[in-house]
Formats: structure tokens, C-alpha cells, sequence
């Protein structure tokens, strides 16, 4: 009879591990190993667990201590350095180990049953084939990404470097030929290499997965997003687990995947936002692959024509080495040129100014694309009635219902309310309801009227609701089949649109006067990147020269200068030279302690008693604060900053601090954010 003590870690708030025995009286079966999942009953539930240690002592009695049910022995164990990179992630962000580990794993895992993943293992084998390789072309790369490759496949150990290189300027060129010399070097069973290739949203980049399936027909590629199915997602999770994919490319749930040989990370658009996931564990991708990187002592690449004001501040410190590439890749493809249109002296019609509807002809007639940007979907963000001042108020959030012209509805944006659109006014039967403002969906109705001719195509999160559309869309700009693309964030990014020569920024104004201090940093990449969607390839013979324009109400404002410039290296010293005088991050650390419940007194009160409850030398506590948007979904929320110069010491302060809050009775539900990006 062989026994032991498994400590086992479950998706579950409690914040230890569980003891739980394994006994057999098989001598042909193996001890269990730290790193394998198993099967367990837990309360009354049956549930996975992951072992996290294996010990022949527990503290609970005989009589108590469960049994195992069985232990998924056909999965190789998780590495302890995966088991490292859950602990410091559980650690960093304030959460169990469990809670991090297990949510990470593909579902068909998790499962009572195995036959998913005899499934799994079974169909992997069929990956494996080498797929049909038609030679592609390799570009020559041009001496700067040249020297940008040699670079990044020569660094050896912990070498973060940033790569920054202006919109078009063929970063992505770059990652794939270091990608393919590291491959190279690394290759026969004895020494394989895996590389991770972040990108902030895999289905906007199809065409970078298109291209490096071509690219590596002999090498496995596994690709890692939350739009897999749960069937696809395990092969590839498997895929990466046994070593056997060499290129992993994938959104920012990827960076917790199981990667035995990882020897490159690249994060492609490191500034963008997607890689912060803003709910459950709410970590940063970016920091995580930045500490995987430095834990395996291995190279990390994050690219980006906009870096993070974080990123760049360690780039300028010379904590990260900073290689760059000044000018577009194609031969003669320019940075377009960038004008602002004064809104006040050149009143838009349907939005668009006379100097922007001059622009969008000459393009229609030059059979060139047009992209106009304008990042607020839906017809008009409010509907409001004349006669009474009755307004479109969301009844569940402090927001107003959007209106939704061709799906005739009222939506509201922040919980999921949708109403018919009202005959009449509800208080006072006016009749005669007023759209107020434009969102994207006014904008094509105008296009529409003004040019009846011209083939228009919005790309939003509302035409593009079902699974495949917004590749179809996207094809059908390559295509050449759209003169005028109307899109809110979504098109600003990454595309490579060939024929676009003209970008008109419609209501870019808000942002400028934002409370939230991020906006003129996230205003500003906004900007670059969807600007950097036009003249992407060499003006043609007889074709327009490549522009930009900006409507603004605002021409002196600084940011916009800075926009005209392409110089975002001034800009990006000034933001940080602003950020250090108010104390603002990356100068100094934060931590957010939201709660939420029926009334806001609750979540107030809530806040007001951790506030309190432990002593805080050198810790800024701020007062508790209603969120801006204070209901959602008829929960009001409340929020409470707190503050410190060192990084070490808040962590030290949250540990001490989340063993307090958890005695607290309350009934506001609660949770702390590290490093806050919307506070
Ligand atoms: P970025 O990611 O920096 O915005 P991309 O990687 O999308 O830029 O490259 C922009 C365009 O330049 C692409 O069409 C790409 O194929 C092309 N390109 C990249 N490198 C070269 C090169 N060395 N010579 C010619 N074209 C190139
Ligand atoms: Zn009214
Ligand atoms: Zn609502």
C-alpha cells in the first residue's frame, strides 16, 4: 500500500491549499507529482484541483482527511516555473493561487470526465502534419530592422528592448525573421525553442496569423484567444503544453499559458489597452510577460509606435534597451500628413466639414479609400424631447440610452436594457423626440445621402456581432470593394489597408478634457494609430498624396501639435515630466479598492472601514468616492484609491491589508485592483 498527503489548490476565494490523501494498492502506480491535476470532492461538490505540494504529514486528523478521487495521470505536470508564474501573478494581484491557476487551464481540463482530453490528445496528433507550403515572399529588410533582427535574436538572458518604430515602418517583419534565426539555432528534439507572440486582438489580425502560418510551414503554430472553442482551445493549449507548437500567438490570456521552452516574448501594440483584462483577476499581460521573461532569463521584445508611458519611462531610463525604426517599410510609403480643420470656422453638415467633404470626393473620384473614424457607435448617444427637457436616462445606470436607429431600439451601453424607441415623449407626449449628437451609424446615413454613389461600410462592435463578420468586413476593405470605411476603435488598429489615402477624425475634442488623467496618453496612440492607416503604400502615379485631417474645436491645443509632428517622443516626456510633478504613475504605485451594492451608503461605509482598519505608514490613503458612473445594473459603486512611492512597499501594505478587509462583515461585494488603469 503506497499513501500520501496531497496539498491541492481549487478555484475558490479561500485563499490556502487543502490537504486531501492519495492512497493505492497498485505498486505499478506512480506517486503523484506536484504540477497534475486531480479529481476531489470538495463540500458537496466534485470539483479539479491542481497539486501544488506532496508531503506525508498533514495536520488534519485520519478520520477527516479525504481521498482523491483520481489523478489525471495522462497530462505531463505543470513546470514549477508555471506554478512560479501563477504564484506571482496570485501574489501581485492580492488573489488565492487557485483562482489564478485553474480558471488559466482550457475547460475540456477542468472537466470530471477525461474523454475531452483523450480527445484532445488524440486530434493533436492531426496539427502536426506539415500543411501545404507554398513559397512566400520574404521581404529584404531595410538596414534599421535589419539591425533591430540581428539584435533581438542575439540577446541572451533578461533583455527587455523596446522596439519602437513608427506606424508601417514593418515591426511585424521584424519579430518573424528574429522569430525564424531563434528558431533556427534552437531546433532538433534535444533543444527546441517555443516563442510567444502577444498581440492585443486576434481576430483584428488575422492577417498576421495568415502570415505566419506561411511563413513557418514546417514549425507547429498554436494560436490562444478566448474565441476558440472550447474543443480548439484545448489542442492548442495542449499543443504548447507538450513543447510541441514553436510559435504561440495569442491575446493576453496566452501569457498564463504552459510554455516548457519559451526562449522569446514579443508583445506587438504594447501600449494598447486590451492587454489589461478588466475583470476577475484584473492583471496586466504586458507585466506578466515582462516578469515571465525575467524569471526564465530570456529576451522580450514590446513594440508599439505609441508606447506606454511606462515603457517608455523604462526605455528612457535605460532599464529597457530601445531600438528604432524612423521610416515606413515599403520604398516610398510617407507618414501622411497631418491637418486640423477648425470646427468653429468650417461648420460641419452631418458631421463632416467642407475642407473633409472636399477630401472624400477627391478620393471617390481617384477611386482611392477613405477611412473616417469616430469612436462612438450607435445613432445618437442620447434622444431628448424638446417640449419637457425629458432625456433618454438608462433607468438601471447613471447613463443615457443610446439610440440604435436601424435596430430600433434604445441601448444602453453599460448593463444590457434595451427598449423600443418611444412614439412619443413618456412624460409629456410631444411627439416630435430629437436625436442629440452622432455616433457611427448618423454618420453612414449622411455618407449615404451626400455621396449616394459611393459604397460606405461601418465596422463596429455592432455590425460585427456575429462570429466571422468582422473578417468578412475587413476582407472586403482589402478587396477594394468599400470607398469610404466609417469605424470607431476598431479599425485603428494594426490593419494594413493598402489603397487608404484619406483619414478624417471626427469628434476626437472629449477626451482632450477627461478626468481620468490617461486619456491624453490613450488620445494621443489613439491618433497615431488611426493615422498611421493611411498611405501605407507608395502614392501612385497621378494618386492623392496621403492625409490626415482632425475636426476640432480645439487647433491651439498641444496634443494636436504634437499629432501634426508625429512626434511623440517630446509629447511623451512632457506627459511624463507632468506625471512626476502630480505624483502620478509610473512615479508612484496605486492599488483600488472597489465595492458595489444596492445602496451607496453600503459600499461607502464599507470603504470607509478598511480605510480605517490598519495602521498605513507611508501608505496615501484617498478618501472613498462615488465612481463617476455610479449605477450600473442598479448597483451603485463606490471606489477607494491608495497610494505609495515604493512598489515593494504596497505590496507588503495590500498582503497585511487583505487579511483585514476579509474579517470585515459587510454586505457590498468587494475587490482590489493593482495597478489601476481606469480609476
Ligand atoms: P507596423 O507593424 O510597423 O505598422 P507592418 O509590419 O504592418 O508595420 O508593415 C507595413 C508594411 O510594410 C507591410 O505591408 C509589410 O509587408 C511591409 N514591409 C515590411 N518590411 C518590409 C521591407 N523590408 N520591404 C518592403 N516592405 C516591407
Ligand atoms: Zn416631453
Ligand atoms: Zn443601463
Amino acid at each position: 500500500m503506497k499513501q500520501c498527503i496531497l496539498q491541492v489548490v481549487l478555484d475558490t476565494p479561500l485563499d490556502s491549499s487543502f490537504d486531501y490523501r492519495w492512497q493505492t494498492t497498485n505498486d505499478d502506480e506512480l506517486i503523484p507529482h506536484i504540477g497534475q491535476l486531480v479529481r476531489l470532492s470538495f463540500g458537496r461538490r466534485e470539483v479539479v484541483g491542481l497539486i501544488v505540494g506532496v508531503t506525508s504529514h498533514s495536520n488534519i486528523s485520519e478520520a477527516k482527511l479525504k481521498d482523491v478521487q483520481g489523478v489525471r495521470y495522462q497530462l505531463p505536470p505543470l513546470s514549477t516555473q508555471w506554478l512560479n508564474l501563477c504564484g506571482f501573478a496570485a501574489q501581485y494581484y492580492q488573489r488565492p493561487l487557485g483562482e489564478v491557476a485553474l480558471p488559466g487551464l482550457p475547460k475540456n481540463l477542468r472537466a470530471l470526465t477525461t474523454v475531452a482530453l483523450d480527445r484532445g490528445l488524440k486530434k493533436l496528433r492531426q496539427m502536426n502534419d506539415p500543411h501545404d507550403a507554398s513559397p512566400v515572399d520574404v521581404p529584404q529588410l531595410n538596414p534599421a530592422q535589419q539591425d533591430a533582427a540581428d539584435a533581438i535574436a542575439s540577446a541572451t538572458g533578461f533583455a527587455p528592448t523596446l522596439l519602437y518604430g513608427v506606424t508601417g515602418s514593418g515591426k511585424t517583419e521584424v519579430y518573424l525573421q528574429a522569430a525564424e534565426k531563434i528558431l533556427a539555432h534552437n531546433d532538433g528534439e534535444h533543444n527546441p525553442a517555443q516563442i510567444l507572440i502577444l498581440v492585443p486582438e486576434i481576430n483584428l489580425t488575422p492577417q498576421l496569423e495568415g502570415n505566419i502560418r506561411a511563413r513557418f510551414p514546417n514549425v507547429m503554430v498554436a494560436t490562444l484567444h478566448s474565441g476558440l472553442a472550447e474543443g480548439e482551445r484545448m489542442r492548442h493549449w495542449l499543443a504548447a503544453h507538450l513543447g510541441q507548437a514553436r510559435i504561440i500567438l495569442g491575446t493576453r490570456l496566452a501569457v498564463l499559458a504552459s510554455l516548457p521552452h519559451l526562449q522569446l516574448i514579443v508583445i506587438d501594440e504594447e501600449h494598447d489597452p486590451s492587454y489589461k483584462q478588466q475583470e476577475g483577476l484584473r492583471y496586466s499581460a504586458r507585466d506578466l510577460a515582462v516578469w515571465r521573461a525575467r524569471q526564465l532569463n530570456i529576451p522580450i521584445v514590446l513594440g508599439s509606435a505609441t508606447p506606454s508611458l511606462e515603457t517608455w519611462h523604462h526605455a528612457q531610463s535605460g532599464r529597457y534597451r530601445k531600438l528604432e525604426l524612423r521610416q515606413r517599410a515599403v520604398t516610398n510609403a510617407v507618414l501622411p500628413t497631418v491637418r486640423l480643420v477648425n470646427m468653429e470656422h468650417d461648420k460641419p453638415r452631418e458631421g463632416l466639414t467642407s475642407t473633409l467633404i472636399s477630401a472624400l470626393k477627391l478620393r471617390l473620384a481617384r477611386g482611392e479609400q477613405s477611412l473616417l473614424f469616430l469612436n462612438r457607435r450607435g445613432y445618437a448617444p442620447v434622444i431628448a424631447c424638446d417640449a419637457c427637457g425629458w432625456v433618454s436616462n438608462c433607468t438601471r445606470c447613471t447613463a443615457f440610452m443610446v439610440l440604435h436607429k436601424p435596430e430600433h431600439r434604445l441601448r444602453c451601453h453599460h448593463c444590457s436594457l434595451e427598449l423600443r424607441i418611444p412614439g412619443s415623449c413618456p412624460t409629456c407626449g410631444n411627439v416630435d423626440l430629437q436625436p442629440l449628437g452622432r455616433g457611427t451609424q448618423r454618420l453612414e446615413e449622411g455618407l449615404q445621402a451626400m455621396f449616394p454613389e459611393a459604397r460606405v461600410l461601418r465596422i463596429d462592435a455592432d455590425s460585427t456581432r456575429r462570429k466571422g463578420s468582422a473578417q468578412l468586413a475587413f476582407d472586403s476593405v482589402h478587396r477594394g470593394e468599400v470607398d469610404i470605411l466609417i469605424g470607431t476603435q476598431m479599425v485603428a488598429k494594426g490593419h494594413d489597408f493598402k489603397n487608404l489615402t484619406l483619414v478624417g477624425i471626427l469628434n476626437p475634442d472629449t477626451a482632450l478634457f477627461s478626468h481620468d488623467y490617461r486619456a491624453s496618453e490613450r488620445l494621443f496612440a489613439q491618433l497615431m494609430q488611426v493615422a498611421g492607416r493611411a498611405g501605407r503604400a507608395a502614392q501612385k502615379e497621378g494618386g492623392s498624396v496621403s492625409e490626415v485631417l482632425i475636426q476640432t474645436r480645439y487647433p491651439q491645443h498641444p496634443l494636436y501639435s504634437a499629432v501634426i509632428a508625429h512626434d511623440y517622443d517630446h509629447f511623451a516626456s512632457a506627459l511624463l515630466a507632468e506625471r512626476q510633478q502630480a505624483h502620478l504613475p509610473p512615479y508612484i504605485y496605486q492599488a483600488l479598492l472597489r465595492a458595489e451594492a444596492k445602496e451607496l451608503e453600503t459600499a461607502i461605509a464599507f470603504l470607509q472601514q478598511a480605510a480605517t482598519c490598519l495602521e498605513h505608514g507611508g501608505i496615501t490613503m484617498n478618501d472613498p468616492i462615488p465612481m463617476t458612473m455610479t449605477r450600473v445594473a442598479n448597483v451603485d459603486r463606490a471606489q477607494l484609491l491608495i497610494e505609495c512611492p515604493s512598489r515593494p512597499g504596497l505590496q507588503a501594505f495590500l498582503t497585511d491589508w487583505m487579511a483585514v478587509l476579509r474579517t470585515i462583515k459587510t454586505r457590498a461585494k468587494w475587490s482590489l485592483e493593482v495597478d489601476p488603469v481606469d480609476i
